[in-house]
Parts: structure tokens; sequence; C-alpha cells
């Protein structure tokens, strides 16, 4: 298959970057009850006093809502500290940092990385791709790569751009052209996988990059921004990035499984 043939904005251009979305892409998707995370953060703020731990937990919870709906009308970012400030809450207090475990203990279970990533990004690095991330986080750098180097993945990592060290949230053209620019690689020789088809099809596509769509998640409605994209291919299987890149690249053999039809 030529890369013409696989449809959206393909052609002969080189592929010199890969840049992956994070939460449901990079991560499997879990479905996870986004108040539970303030009860967990607000229990362990207030533990003495459950009424105060449920009013911390519903403002924190409005806030944050606040945030990502805000990113998606007008594409700022937003950040963990501003939210747990919005609901009333000192950084600095000790009863903070306590809470912020808590918050990341719910978490946990919700950031492995997909056993995929770890072949994936060794088979790009093998030619001579460079790996990039670009999340739409409220989450710190130091969080996340502290995931990363959990799953034995961050040295595969050439550059990772989050949102909330940035201005902006996808599908803004800003962050993807700050991305690009970090991965040290111009927009048309990039690609981005991600699982939402406003900030991962289209956001990438309106920079000249190419998108592949991981069609896996189940995105709540009141996430979802209506927009008609057609990805240049979609990876059933993370892996299938591989073989969608090789064709390409001009490299892929007849038969590849992956599929690039769409
Ligand atoms: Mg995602």
């Amino acid at each position: 298959m030529t890369a013409s043939e696989a449809g959206g904005s393909g052609g002969s251009r080189d592929v010199r970057a890969v840049i992956f979305d994070w939460g449901g892409t990079i991560t499997p998707w879990h479905t996870v009850d986004l108040a539970e995370q303030w009860h967990a953060f607000a229990r362990a703020y207030h533990v003495d006093d459950s009424g105060l731990a449920l009013a911390l937990a519903e403002a924190a919870l409005a806030a944050e809502d606040a945030g990502w709906k805000r990113g998606r009308s007008d594409n700022s970012s937003a950040r963990i500290e501003e939210i747990i400030a919005e609901a009333g809450i000192a950084v600095g207090d000790p009863r903070t940092t306590a809470a912020l475990a808590a918050y990341r203990a719910f978490w946990e279970p919700h950031t492995w990385t997909d056993p995929h990533i770890k072949p994936l990004w060794e088979g790009l690095r093998d030619r001579g791709i460079r790996v990039g991330v670009l999340s739409n986080t409220i989450w710190t750098r130091d969080y996340h790569r502290d995931v990363f180097a959990r799953d034995g993945v961050l040295h595969l990592v050439d550059a990772d751009v989050y949102s909330s060290e940035t201005p902006w949230v996808k599908p803004s053209p800003e962050i993807f052209l700050h991305a690009a620019q970090q991965v040290g690689v111009e927009p048309a020789a990039c690609v981005y996988v991600g699982d939402r088809s406003y900030e991962d099809v289209h956001g990438p596509q309106s920079v000249g990059m190419r998108a592949i769509w991981v069609p896996h998640s189940d995105i709540p409605e009141d996430q979802q921004v209506s927009v008609e994209v057609t990805p240049d291919a979609v990876a059933h299987e993370l892996i299938d990035v591989l073989a969608i890149v090789d064709g390409w690249l001009g490299e892929g053999q007849p038969g590849d499984e992956a599929s690039t039809s769409r």
C-alpha cells in the first residue's frame, strides 16, 4: 500500500517523529469516576470532618470541570495547583500534601503504560524516528515522568510536552507546533497518535501532521466535541503504528494487517 492509498493527507512525506497522547493511548482507556478522585483528596484533607470533606470534593470537582470546559471552548490549559486553590486549599499546607498523595493513590491503577508501548517506541527509535509525548493534563511533568520511569519507558521519550506547562491545550495549533519544535522535527514529518477525534485528529492535521486514531476509548459524551475528521490511519492495536509508519516510509510489506484504510 502506498501512502496515498492510505487516505487522509498521506503522500510521500518522511516520518521523523511520532508523538503520542497519554490517557487512553499510552495508557489503556479506563472509565474513571472523576468525582471519586476528589472525594479521596478531600477525605485525606479533612480527616475528621466528613461534611467539610464533601464540600471540598464538590468544590474541587466543579473547579476541575470548569477548567476542562474552558479548555474545550478557548483552548486554555489548567493546573492542579490552580484547581485546589480555587477550591480554597493552600498548596503548601501539609494536609494538602497528604491529600495529593491520596489523589495519586486513587489514580495509580489508571496510569499503567500499555504493554505495546515499549516495543513500539523501541521499534520507532530503531528506525531513527523520534518519540514524543503531548498530553492534555492538569498534572505536572514530574508526575508524568515518574509514571514513565516506573514503567521502564522514560528513556525512550525524546521530548514530552504537558499542557499544564503551556498556556494551551489540544487541539490548539500552538501546542502541536510547540511539540514539533520540542521533538525537533517539522510538523509535516510528524505523526500524532491519539484516541480523541477533536483533540488528536483534527488538532494535529490542522498544523500539517498526520494523525493515527486509536479507536478504543469510551469517551463520555460531555467531553466530546463534534467534528468531521478523517484520520490518516487507524491503529486497532498500538503496535500497528509500526506497520502504518512503515507503509508511509515506503518500507511496508504487502499483506500488512494494520488498517490504513481510513
Ligand atoms: Mg487521550
